[in-house]
């Protein structure tokens, strides 16, 4: 602690991590990807769940294959799994990236013409490469993939990326022949297509290594999914102060609340900076056990005020949990699971 040994008090808001259940989707995915065998995205900070807290609980699992973005995201997990099972999603844009990836012995995915010179002239070593099939973001075009720098790279897993695996589009069969078409032209160890919602769709998409990162963290990107994947994320916070409204109050900014008598309202440490965004004002809800406690009014910066009516017996310093199941939570506001999840921030206790 800069300038002062007292340690910080715990915050009143916590992320608690179920790590059993994250364990237990790992498992799930695992099993629906057949013969393949699960990696896991734990890019973004593993969804916002903590790589740090991840990682060890997926490779206790048998996760054997980890993806990140950024070099950065790498660098935390060196010393948590083995570098080489560490692959390094964007790729190298610069020679210092290209002797990042190389000190460290983490695997850059190789995703233009560029990248594989850069990485070559470098000093290359085992890479990935992503041959873009359809989603028009990172990865080579197949007709770039018979270039000699290509055939130059040692390459481990040859990826490719689903735009709409979510949905019954026509695009997943498309890219499927795409990315077997690729297999012929690039030697590579092993392929990979799918992320969560790609091994839902059968045999066909999984190769020797998929991709889950949203299931992982207590997402469902397709209904078939719906009863088999656990929350992992719940977020948690402590009673500041418990306070009495009479009839004609209003609570929080711009007054959009206005108690129509009596009530026991809370005030939380939550808030939107907290990724707990404005669009659940008046739309939200804690739980105390099977209580429902909703949100009133707007949720500010650093607090919510929430109805304490259902929940007479809870008193300041009482921990309660927001409603987070990331499918109902997606439904009831409008932000995507992925958003839920990585919108988390850094005041959380994790
Ligand atoms: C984020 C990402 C994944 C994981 O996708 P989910 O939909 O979260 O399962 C897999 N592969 C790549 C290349 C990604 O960027």
């Amino acid at each position: 602690m800069p300038g002062s040994l007292t340690p910080v008090p715990p915050a009143a808001l916590r992320l608690e991590i179920d790590r059993a259940a994250l364990a237990d989707n790992w498992r799930v995915l695992d099993r629906h990807s057949g013969t393949a065998r699960a990696g896991a995205a734990v890019k973004a900070d593993a969804y916002g769940i903590g790589a740090r807290v991840a990682a060890p609980v997926l490779r206790e699992a048998g996760c054997a294959d980890f993806f990140v973005a950024h070099w950065a995201e790498a660098a935390e997990l060196v010393g948590l799994v083995p570098p080489g099972a560490i692959s390094v999603l964007h790729g190298p844009l610069t020679a210092a990236d290209a002797g990042f990836a190389r000190a460290l012995g983490v695997k850059p995915v190789i995703n233009s013409l560029a990248q594989a010179r850069l990485w070559l002239a470098a000093g290359g070593g085992v890479c990935d490469l992503m041959v873009d099939t359809g989603i028009n973001r990172l990865g080579l075009p197949p007709g770039e993939l018979g270039d000699e720098a290509i055939a130059r790279l040692d390459i481990d897993v040859l990826l490719s990326h689903l735009a709409s695996a979510d949905e019954d589009s026509p695009l997943n069969g498309v890219q499927l022949a795409r990315w077997r078409a690729a297999h012929r032209v690039v030697r590579h160890r092993r392929a990979s297509l799918a992320n969560s919602a790609g091994i839902i769709l059968g045999s066909d998409y999984h190769g020797d290594v998929t991709r889950p990162g949203l299931a992982l963290y207590g997402g469902v990107p397709r209904a078939e999914l719906a009863g088999q994947i656990r929350q992992v994320a719940r977020p948690q916070a402590a009673l500041m102060q418990v306070r009495n409204l009479q009839a004609g109050d209003t609570v929080g900014y711009n007054a959009t609340f206005t108690a129509p008598g009596p009530m026991r309202v809370g005030v939380i440490a939550l808030g939107y900076a907290d990724g707990y965004l404005r669009c659940w004002s008046g739309v939200g809800a804690m739980r105390d056990g099977g209580a429902r406690l909703p949100v009133l009014g707007r949720v500010s910066m650093d607090m919510t005020v929430i109805d304490l009516g259902a929940a007479p017996m809870l008193r300041e310093g009482d921990w309660i949990e927001a409603d987070y199941a990331l499918p109902e939570a997606s439904a009831a506001s409008g932000l995507s699971q992925y958003e839920l999840l990585t919108l988390l921030g850094r005041r959380f206790a994790r």
